[in-house]
């Protein structure tokens, strides 16, 4: 059964349930499950056949989850593009997997006249238009769904598990973006491995904030709520107000979302008030959630955190019960169900617990390779091991802590240093706002520390104030050895920064 069949099986069993909300549109199990048909029918009409790409440039919206289903019942390979990427980055990722069409939310129609004038015409995907202006010259999608059918599509031969749904490119941190291939057994797997990891079910209304384009939010705040029943409900851009009043309002019991939007929700107007005792639990991921935030969510809203540790190239990796993530808070869990964890030193042999490593995942969640580059799909999947780049330890008790990435290590006369720890404690220092820490080649140390420093409004810290912060916190090896100080750091779409521009600063 491949994952178009979700649709399909929640509008038979319950039809007349709540499968979305988005602004004033509500749709239940069976008008979704009509929409993604007539959908899917339009793909075919269009003449988009199976494994040919799709791409799609909107925030989330009920269309951006139709085409996903609609790929699923035929076939075709969904590309969901960052709708922040500015337009050179677009066109990589075009030229990269050429899609036969792009689906663009008309807020986007300028980036899409760019993206057409740098492309030849036989280049250019045919474009549709979601929304209502008429500046644009691509015809809109509703004209196309309006003459196609809500029954549902024939596939000529059955999509299976095995068969790709989407390409999803990396956030490109540490290089270029790289495209992901995810298949429905991935998804399958995902979904399954949060569900039974947390617990979710059809009682769950999932707030979708966190945008879609990325594997968090598709990947934890929509499929494992779709797969076990429950509903979501859609917003386009994140307001940490508009989050908590239909949190509140709407009686929204599971949120994903990344940390900062967290850390953000407590800084709103709307804070004091909310009243979460309805909430089952929050998940956060893709970034390291704040310990401190981990306690405040708890101590003032009784709010307790799931985490969400994976990537791109593999949903959901591990949980971390909720009994525990206060006492093992800074911890991602422990590997789920269906997905086996193993941290190797330099010569691959697996470390002691407390002892650092590289995390290698294996299960039916990891990807199927990188798009059009075999090399580099060689160099990380290894006897069905994916070699994830991130390093990590696991304490006693098997909890699994994500340190950094290993290219980011900085080896010091041969120590290894780990630029978190240092960022960690620069920012503890009052008057900083945040840092990043990179490593600075030296003739005699291999490498030094070097540290990027943005204050907070009116502060005036010097270099020798920073210093005098870390004094007895860190080892002198781990003492910066430079310090600049910034307005702002080079971050890629994602909000991530990115140390590969900052070290071409030094
Ligand atoms: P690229 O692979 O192109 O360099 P990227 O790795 O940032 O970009 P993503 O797949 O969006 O692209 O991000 C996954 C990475 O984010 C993980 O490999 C890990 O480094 C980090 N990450 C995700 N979740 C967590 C978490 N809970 N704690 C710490 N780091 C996390
Ligand atoms: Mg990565």
């Amino acid at each position: 059964m491949n994952i178009g069949q979700w649709v399909y099986k929640r509008a038979h069993t319950h039809p007349e349930r709540p499968f979305l909300q988005e602004d004033n549109r509500r749709y239940t199990n069976r008008e979704f499950n009509e929409r993604v048909n007539r959908m899917a029918h339009a793909l075919l009409k269009l003449g988009v056949g199976r494994g040919e790409r799709v791409a799609v440039l909107m925030g989330n919206c009920s269309e951006f989850l139709e085409i996903f289903f609609a790929c699923a019942k035929t076939g075709a390979l969904m590309v969901p593009l960052n709708v922040r990427l500015a337009v050179p980055e677009l066109l990589y990722i075009l030229k990269d997997c050429s899609p036969r069409t792009l689906f663009y939310a008309e807020e986007f129609s300028e980036k899409v006249g760019e993206i057409r004038a740098a492309l030849s015409s036989g280049d250019m995907p045919v474009c549709f238009r979601l929304g209502g202006s008429d500046l644009s010259p691509d015809p809109p999608l509703a004209g196309v769904l309006a003459e196609s059918s809500g029954a549902e599509p024939l596939p000529a031969e059955a999509v299976t598990l095995d068969d790709p749904l989407f390409i999803m490119y990396t956030s490109g941190t540490t290089g270029q973006p790289k495209g992901a291939v995810l298949t429905h057994g991935n998804v399958l797997f995902g979904a399954i491995n949060t569900v039974l990891g947390y617990g979710i079910n059809k009682t769950y209304k999932s707030l979708v904030t966190a945008p879609l384009f990325h594997i968090g939010a598709l990947g934890a705040a929509a499929t494992p709520v779709i797969y076990a029943g429950g509903s979501l409900l859609l917003k386009t851009f994140f307001s940490a107000t508009e989050a908590l009043r239909v949190i509140c309002g709407e009686k929204v019991n599971y949120v994903f979302a990344v940390p900062v939007m967290f850390q953000m929700m407590t800084k709103s107007e709307l804070w004091p008030e909310a009243d979460f005792s309805h909430v089952h639990f929050f998940i956060a991921g893709g970034a390291p959630m704040p310990v401190d935030l981990i306690r405040q969510y708890q101590s003032e809203k009784g709010v307790f955190f799931a985490q969400g540790y994976g990537m791109t190239e593999a949903l959901r990796l591990t949980s971390l019960d909720l009994e525990d993530s206060i006492r093992k808070a800074g911890s991602v869990g422990k590997e789920v169900f269906h997905t086996e964890i193993r941290i190797i030193d330099n010569s691959g042999k697996e470390v002691a617990p407390g002892e650092p490593g590289e995390i290698l995942v294996k299960g039916p969640n990891v990807f199927a390779g990188y798009w059009n580059v075999p090399e580099a799909t060689a160099e990380v999947l290894k006897d069905g091991w994916f070699f994830t780049g991130d390093m990590g330890r696991r304490d006693e008790e098997g909890f699994l802590y994500v340190i950094g990435r290993k290219v980011e290590m900085i080896i010091s006369s041969g120590e290894n240093i780990y630029p978190a720890e240092v960022e960690r404690a620069i920012k503890d220092i009052p008057g900083v706002k945040e840092a990043a820490v990179v490593g600075m080649p030296d003739p005699r140390r291999g490498e030094v520390v070097a540290a990027f420093v943005l204050l907070s409004r009116g502060s005036r810290l010097t270099e020798e104030d920073l210093l005098a912060g870390l004094e007895g916190k860190i080892a002198p090896y781990k003492m910066p050895k430079k310090i600049l100080f910034v307005k702002d750091f080079p971050r890629n779409a994602t909000g991530k920064i990115m140390k590969h521009e900052l070290k071409r600063q030094l």
